[in-house]
């Protein structure tokens, strides 16, 4: 994809030198050599009070960690001096990035919409994006709004600004190339299998075929396969905010895909509050008697009696999002002695307000509980990052150990709804990594160790 011309999200810096610390802005932006993620050096301009852009900019893109870099938390950047803040922070990258070798299950195709491609496809198909306060008058105002930390106050102030983004996408093409920015990202993140969802509905009520949808991405899945040895599955979504009339004609209209493989499984996602499980329990049926795999959102924004509908009315083999399920100590429990896996999106639920910072949510929780999770992106070009970005906030906040990590790794395999044989060997690739960063922390500096000095300078 096109680089930006200008700086547009930060979570990781890369000085020129490892050794090199950093008295003041104008020292600290001349010797940046590298700044990586698209989705916050805006506030990296901000945090410092920077009003025009530095001339490295064109240094600055989307891609995973490398060695020797400084990892930026703005939120702290704010309230410290930027020399004192980049001495305390400079480490090598996290520990566990080798063993953060895994699997998907919670990312909406439509939600990789990201600045470049939504203003490059908007040019494409001639679609003029509203005018409304000039959040649309350039990637750089519009990454620039998606990057605060206030642009959504809830999950349905996200929705409206995802909704009217879809306007652009129109051809077989648009969806194939939307689909191939989220399997790049996820090859660069060490995403080995993926299963994503699709809102059809959101396509077709503006007029756009079900088969012109799912013949782009089912073209990318076949690419990412080929290309980039990632394996994938695509889940239909249903919106909960469209009534459930719809949802069975989208079914019927799907059956086919859905009974042949081309599609998995069904979801349920949109607006949680209002539209409870139960309206849907037609749909679900239908899967249920013609042995679909069935998940839904749950437990992001309404308490676990929704998860519980979503089990008993549903019969979801799920759960996305599942936040609130700590709030009911059966339910917890339930869904550890029955093995259903919950997909976490942690940024998300930040973003979206559901949480104030991301240690409130239930990932040691669920690990002492044995309850099985997976951790997403959800909606990436919203929420200020794709799946490794979440694995570092995650790591930042719970400081997970190895093990940990195994287990979770372990369960996002297991949970997935790929094939026995496709299991096996991604179980097996996983062991071997571990083993491998087992057998570093005996020769020499341990990541444990790496992590407790991180921890004593702060
Ligand atoms: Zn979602």
């Amino acid at each position: 994809m096109k680089k930006l011309p200008c700086v547009c999200g930060v979570r990781e810096v890369i000085p020129r030198t490892p050794s090199m610390t950093f008295e003041g802005k104008s020292d600290f932006l001349a010797n940046i050599a590298e700044i990586h993620y698209a989705s916050a050096a805006v506030r990296l301009l901000s945090a410092l009070s920077i009003k025009s852009l530095p001339n490295n900019a064109d240094r600055i893109f989307t891609g995973p960690p490398k060695k020797d870099c400084i990892l930026v938390d703005f939120v702290r950047l704010q309230s410290q001096s930027l020399s004192h803040y980049i001495q305390a922070e400079h480490f090598s990258p996290p520990p566990h990035r080798d063993i953060w070798y895994n699997c998907e299950q919670h990312v909406h195709l439509e939600g990789c919409l990201v600045p470049e491609l939504l203003f490059a496809l908007a040019l494409r198909n001639n679609v003029n994006l509203p005018s409304t306060d000039g959040l649309y008058t350039s990637v750089a105002s519009y990454s620039a709004y998606l990057s605060r930390n206030d642009a959504f106050q809830d999950l349905d102030a996200f929705l409206s600004l995802y909704y009217t983004g879809l306007s652009v996408l129109q051809t077989q093409q648009d969806y194939h190339d939307l689909a191939m920015v989220y399997f790049r990202q996820a090859a660069q993140d060490n995403v080995r299998h993926a299963e994503v969802f699709f809102d059809p509905q959101a396509h077709t009520s503006r007029g756009v075929a079900y088969e012109t949808i799912l013949a782009g991405f089912k073209s990318a899945c076949t690419e990412a396969q080929t290309h980039l040895g990632i394996s994938s599955k695509l889940i239909m979504c249903f919106l909960r905010h469209v009534p459930a009339a719809d949802a069975i004609e989208h079914y019927y209209t799907a059956r086919p895909d859905l009974l042949n493989g081309s599609i998995a499984g069904i979801g349920l996602d949109s607006s949680e509050k209002g539209y409870p499980p139960e309206l849907f329990q037609g749909v679900y049926a239908l899967a249920l008697k013609d042995e679909v795999r069935r998940t839904a959102h749950a437990g992001e924004e309404v308490g676990p009696h929704v998860v519980v509908s979503s089990l008993d009315k549903l019969h979801v083999e799920r759960i996305d999002h599942g936040r609130t399920i700590p709030q009911d100590l059966e339910l917890l429990s339930r869904m550890a002695r029955e093995g259903i896996m919950v997909t976490l999106c942690p940024l998300s639920n930040l973003k979206l307000q559901g949480v104030k910072s991301i240690d409130q949510l239930p990932v040691r929780v669920f690990l002492d509980a044995g309850v099985k999770f997976s951790i997403n992106c959800d909606d990436p070009a919203y929420f200020g990052g794709f799946i490794l970005d979440n694995y570092c906030v995650v790591q930042e906040a719970f400081n997970l150990t190895a093990e940990d990590w195994r287990q979770i790794c372990k369960a996002s395999i297991e949970g997935s709804w790929c094939d026995g044989t496709r299991k096996r060997t991604l179980l097996e690739e996983l062991e071997v990594v571990i083993d491998a960063f087992n057998k570093h922390s005996l020769e020499g500096v341990t990541g444990e160790d790496q992590l407790k000095d991180q921890a004593s300078v702060r």
